[in-house]
């Protein structure tokens, strides 16, 4: 017997969410390009923050706004925590990126967490997500390439110079490693949980392009949309 796991009610066989909870969720149809704001007018590309200031990030694709009741999904995985929540959510994430017509990457690097949240939590959500996709679509993973050196505050609360300087210098790229690949990537997508700003996988963008790396996209279960910040 199978139970959806938002309404609790009998669920089809070996399905974690029942097909009126599925329809339900808060899918994400039409986004801007560079950083998956949701867009109403079909006809946009690019919000118009990327407008202004576009990042180094080429593509970032996302199912999902990050609402009610995906969110609670997502907390329970991380808080509780339930790392066997990333089944259903990853699934969800490769059927997604399997409708996209997009080449594939040659790598998938999962945004980095610093060493004492992860030692907290007891795990890194995107490296999960990362090496769950990896398998799935067969794109080889690596998770010594980008480090997080330093802990920064939450993201969401500060300003935007803020958020840049809070971020400055957090991350490292190991370049000799990267340099020294074979064959060396070109195309990498970077995987996360949740894209709030964006500000994060702008800067790890902008890092792997200065090593020379042509096309960086992201990708995420949620995207939330900047007006719920
Ligand atoms: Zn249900
Ligand atoms: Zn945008």
């Amino acid at each position: 017997m199978f139970f959806c796991l938002l309404c609790h009610d009998r669920s089809p066989a070996h399905s974690d969410v029942c097909p009126a909870c599925e329809s339900d969720l808060p899918w994400l149809h039409h986004s801007c390009r560079t950083c998956a704001e949701p867009l109403a007018d079909i006809r946009d590309s690019l919000c118009l923050r990327c407008q202004r200031d576009l990042p180094a990030t080429d593509h970032c694709i996302a199912p999902f706004q990050y609402r009610f009741p995906l969110d609670q999904l997502i907390l329970a995985m991380k808080q509780q925590p339930r790392p066997e929540l990333l089944g259903c959510l990853s699934r969800w994430l490769s059927q997604h990126l399997a409708q996209q017509r997009h080449p594939l990457p040659d790598l998938l690097l999962p945004v980095p967490m610093h060493a004492s949240r992860q030692i907290a939590r007891g795990f890194n959500q995107a490296g999960i997500l990362a090496h769950r996709l990896g398998r799935d679509l067969g794109i080889p993973v690596r998770q010594d390439l980008l480090l997080k050196r330093k802990a920064t505050v939450e993201q969401k609360t500060l300003s935007r110079e803020q958020r840049q300087r809070n971020l400055a210098n957090a991350f490292k790229l190991e370049r000799v490693t990267l340099l020294k690949m074979q064959p060396r990537p070109r195309h990498i997508a970077l995987v996360d949980d949740v894209i709030t700003t964006g500000t994060t996988t702008a800067q790890l963008a902008t890092l792997l392009k200065k090593s020379g790396i042509a096309r960086v996209d992201v990708w995420a279960l949620a995207k939330t949309p900047l007006q719920a910040i």
